[in-house]
C-alpha cells in the first residue's frame, strides 16, 4: 500500500551513470507518516489472516515479481547504476524471498513439552504458539534496494505483523514498486506500507509511535547505532555494514581463490554488505594469486550498467565514488602498491587492485564500499584470524583452504556471522539465517525464517491433557 494521505515535498531519483531523471517521488510528510503507522498499528489489531491466506498472498507476490523481473531489474540500474548482470540477480532473489516465506507461512514452528519432566513434574503439556510481535518499522538501505525491501516485507506478511517499511531516499523507486505489486496481490491497506520519507523525519515519527514494537533497520554502522541508542523498549532487528575478509591459505586452490575475490570485490561494484573487503593472502602464495586477480579483472567490462556485458557500473553517486578514490589514494600514500584501477569518472570508479595494504590502512580498518580489492599479506592462518578479528565488523568471511582442520578452526574461532569455505562471504540462500554480531549487528538474523522469529512473539500455553 502506498502512504494514506498527502505529501508535500518531493525527490527526483537521477541515474547515477548519466544524470537522467530516472523518477519524482513524492515524499510522505509527518501527517502522513503518522497516518501509516496508525494504521499499521490497527491492523495489528485484527484477527489474524489465516496460515493459508499468507501464502496465498505471498505466492500470488512471487509470481507478480517473477512476471516483472526484467522491468524491475532494469529500475533498479536505473535508479542505481548497478549492472544489469547484477540486478537480474537481484530480481530473480526476490522472487525466492517470497516463495520461502510463503513456505514459512505454512509453517507451524510451535512446540510440545512434557510437563513430567522433572522429580516434582506434573502430567501436564505445555505448547508454544508463533504469534505477531506488532507492528514493524523498517528503514531499508540503497544497495539491493528492491531485495532489501523483500526481505522486510516477505517475513512481516509470513508472521501477520504490519509493516512499514521506508526504503532509501538515494534508490526508492524499485521499493516503492515492490509496495505496489504487494497491494495489487490483494494485501489489505495497513498490514503493508512502503513509503517515501525524509529519513530524520520517519525515524522521529516511528519513535514516538509506542505501537511500534520492533524496529528493523538494514544499514551502515553509524545510523544504526544512532537508532540502536534511541530505541528504548523496543525490539531491534539491526544489518548493518561488514568488512568481510577472505582468507587465502598457502594450500588453496589459487584460480578458485582469485575468482572469489574477484567476484567478491567488484560484483555490484563492491556495494554490498557481505562484499570481499579485504583479502588476506598467505605470503608464500600472495605473489602467484594477485597475479590472477589483476588477470581476471582486467577482463571485467566497467560502463553503463544498462548495457548486458557489462560488469561493473556505477558507484550509487559520483560523491560517493570520490569517497573511495581517496580512501584509495590515502593507503597508497600509507605504502599500499597500486596494481590496477584506482582512478574514476563520476560515479564510475575502476575496479581496483592494490597489494601490500599495510593492516591499519582506513581502506581496510572500516568498510569501504565500493570496487576495491585490497591485499592484506598475512604470515600463516594464526596471523590470517588475527588480523580478520582485527575489526569491529563481524559480518561474513569466506576461507580459501583444502585443508578441513584449518577450515574448521576459522569456522570456531572467526568472528563473524558467517563463515563460507571456499566460498563468497555473500553466498547464502533467502531462507538461511543471515546477520552479523559486533558492530555489524545484535546477532538477531534475517532469512526468511529467522527475521519471522524476529518478528513474532512465542505464547506458551499449558493444559492438563497429555
Ligand atoms: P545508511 O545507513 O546511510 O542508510 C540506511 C537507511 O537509514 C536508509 O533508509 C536511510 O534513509 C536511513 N538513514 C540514513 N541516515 C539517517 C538518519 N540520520 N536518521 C534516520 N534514518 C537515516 O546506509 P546506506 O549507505 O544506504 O547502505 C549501505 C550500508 O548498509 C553499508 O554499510 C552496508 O554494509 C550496509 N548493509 C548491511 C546489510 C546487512 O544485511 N548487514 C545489507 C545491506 C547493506
Amino acid at each position: 500500500m502506498s502512504a494514506p494521505t498527502a505529501a508535500t515535498v518531493s525527490l527526483t531519483v537521477r541515474n547515477p551513470y548519466d544524470g537522467g531523471v530516472v523518477g519524482e517521488v513524492a515524499l510522505a510528510d509527518r501527517t502522513a507518516i503518522r497516518a501509516a503507522l496508525g494504521q499499521g498499528a490497527e491492523w495489528a489489531a485484527r484477527p489474524l489472516p489465516s496460515r493459508h491466506q499468507r501464502a496465498t498472498w505471498l505466492n500470488a507476490i512471487a509470481d507478480a515479481v517473477e512476471a516483472e523481473r526484467e522491468s524491475l531489474a532494469r529500475g533498479i540500474t536505473a535508479e542505481s547504476g548497478l549492472a544489469l548482470k547484477d540486478t537480474r540477480v537481484e530480481a530473480a532473489r526476490t522472487v525466492a524471498v517470497f516463495r520461502f516465506a510463503a513456505i514459512e507461512a505454512l509453517a507451524d514452528r510451535g512446540e510440545s513439552f512434557s510437563g513430567d519432566i522433572t522429580a516434582d513434574g506434573r502430567d501436564r503439556r505445555a505448547h508454544t504458539l508463533q504469534l505477531p510481535a506488532g507492528l514493524v518499522a523498517a528503514m531499508t538501505p540503497f544497495n539491493l534496494p528492491l531485495n532489501q525491501v523483500a526481505h522486510k516485507l516477505a517475513p512481516a506478511i509470513a508472521a501477520a505483523a504490519p509493516i512499514v517499511c521506508k526504503p532509501s531516499e538515494r534508490a526508492p523507486l524499485s521499493g516503492l514498486r515492490l509496495g505496489a505489486i504487494v497491494a495489487a496481490a490483494g494485501v489489505p491497506a495497513g498490514a503493508v506500507t512502503v513509503l517515501a520519507a525524509e529519513p530524520e523525519a520517519f525515524l522521529d515519527e516511528v519513535l514516538a509511535e509506542d505501537r511500534v514494537a520492533v524496529v528493523a533497520f538494514t544499514g551502515s554502522v553509524a545510523v544504526g547505532k544512532m537508532i540502536a541508542g534511541r530505541l528504548g523498549y523496543r525490539r531491534a532487528m539491526l544489518e548493518l555494514g561488514g568488512n568481510d575478509p577472505l582468507i587465502v591459505l598457502a594450500d588453496a586452490d589459487l584460480d578458485e581463490a582469485a575468482a572469489l575475490a574477484v567476484t567478491g570485490a567488484f560484483r555490484s561494484g563492491g556495494q554490498r554488505c557481505t562484499a570481499v573487503k579485504r583479502i588476506l593472502a598467505a605470503e608464500p602464495i600472495a605473489d602467484a594469486l594477485v597475479e590472477r586477480m589483476v588477470a581476471r579483472t582486467r577482463t571485467l567490462v566497467v560502463g553503463d550498467p544498462a548495457d548486458e556485458r557489462t560488469d561493473v557500473g556505477t558507484l550509487i553517486s559520483a560523491d560517493a565514488a570520490a569517497s573511495v578514490e581517496q580512501r584509495v589514494a590515502t593507503a597508497l600514500e600509507a605504502g599500499a602498491r597500486l596494481l590496477l584501477g584506482g582512478t574514476r569518472d563520476g560515479a564510475l570508479m575502476q575496479p581496483t587492485v592494490l597489494d601490500h595494504v599495510p593492516r591499519d590502512a582506513d581502506l581496510v580498518a572500516s568498510e569501504t564500499f565500493g570496487p576495491v580489492a585490497p591485499v592484506i599479506r598475512v604470515a600463516d592462518l594464526d596471523d590470517a584470524i588475527a588480523v580478520a578479528n582485527a575489526t569491529p565488523y563481524a559480518l561474513s568471511s569466506g576461507v580459501c583452504t583444502r585443508d578441513l582442520q584449518s577450515a574448521m578452526r576459522c569456522v570456531r574461532e572467526l568472528r563473524a556471522g558467517t563463515v563460507n569455505v571456499r566460498e563468497l562471504p555473500g553466498y547464502r540462500s533467502e531462507v538461511t539465517p543471515f546477520g552479523g554480531v559486533g558492530d555489524s549487528g545484535l546477532g538477531v538474523k534475517e532469512g526468511v525464517r529467522e527475521a519471522i522469529r524476529a518478528m513474532s512473539f512465542t505464547k506458551l500455553y499449558t493444559l492438563p491433557w497429555t
